[in-house]
């Protein structure tokens, strides 16, 4: 899945490509992944990009109404708004195929083409589809982007903001890392690397976390971050899915050895998923009872 650093990767490259061009073509591939109605996507269609830009892992593609021509006089025109989800991606073209779509037989959810041959395919694999797509006026219509809290890289996401944020919060800080309500833009895998780098248990509470331990996690959060933003970061959207699994200290390696001190990588079910630590650097040697497991043996 992608998270906030190939988010910003994909943003990054689409301001590269995107801002005058006028849309073409809005081809839709799911209907079901398209969670708007009004305005019609068909609104897209003779609009011209002005900006790409990133809420959480939201991308937002922001144009003028086809009818104004210079940004004096614009009136703006809808946002495409998208969420890749767990298998989702975009696939760029500096020449779009022109053969057509057929919704329902394919991977493509949505196809957007341009006024310069160019354009753009979101593609989701596999069976469970959770990409989303939306047209609207103003992104904060989409409910997932209005939820979001504050970006763990915005000038204003402060230690102390950060420190506020988990007080009172009597849950693990695995799961308040990853909601998307509390911090934008961190998933499963990027939680587990600022974990690491804080070398603190997935299971802490966060309520209980001491000043030197926010301290410690804020930092961790924003070093990891910022790196990962700038290795995507002017890389094609091609590269950004291998750039991000070579950045993954332990995430995704479970048996692999710990790059700071060579203890094994072990993984335990967390929530829908399952999460990867080091024992020795983060939870003082101790292994983590798998709850689904230990559920299951009782
Ligand atoms: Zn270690």
């Amino acid at each position: 899945m992608p998270e906030m650093p190939e988010v910003q990767g994909l943003v990054d490259f689409l301001g590269t490509r995107l801002p005058g061009l006028t849309i073409t073509k809005v081809n839709v591939g799911n209907i079901a992944a398209l969670k708007t109605y009004d305005p019609p996507i068909d609104a897209l269609r003779g609009a011209t990009v002005t900006t790409a830009s990133r809420h959480g892992k939201f991308v937002d593609i922001a144009t003028i109404a086809p009818t104004t021509h210079t940004t004096a006089d614009a009136a703006a025109g809808p946002h495409l708004v998208f969420h890749l989800a767990k298998a989702g991606w975009l696939r760029w073209y500096d020449t779009l195929a022109p053969t057509l779509i057929r919704p329902g037989k394919t991977p493509i959810a949505l196809r957007v083409g341009f006024d310069d041959g160019s354009g753009f395919d979101l593609t989701e694999a596999g069976t469970k589809k959770s990409l989303a797509y939306y047209a609207v006026q103003d992104p904060q219509d989409v409910p997932g982007v209005a939820r979001l809290g504050p970006d763990p890289l915005d000038a204003t996401f402060t230690r102390d903001a950060f420190a506020a944020l988990l007080a009172g919060r009597r849950t693990q800080i695995k799961g308040v890392l990853r909601d998307q309500s509390v911090i934008a833009g961190v998933g499963n895998a990027y939680s587990d690397e600022i974990l690491h780098v804080a070398k603190m248990s997935p299971y802490a509470l966060a309520a209980k976390l001491d000043d030197a331990e926010v301290e410690r996690l804020y930092a961790a959060m924003t070093d990891t971050l910022a790196e990962a933003v700038a290795t995507a970061s002017g890389k094609p959207p091609a590269d950004l899915k291998d750039a991000k699994r070579r950045g993954m200290r332990v995430h995704g390696r479970r048996g692999e050895v710990c790059p700071v001190c060579g203890d094994t990588v072990r993984s335990v079910f967390f929530a829908d998923n399952s999460l990867e630590y080091c024992a020795t650097c983060q939870t003082g040697g101790k292994v983590l009872a798998d709850r689904r497991l230990s559920r299951l043996l009782k």
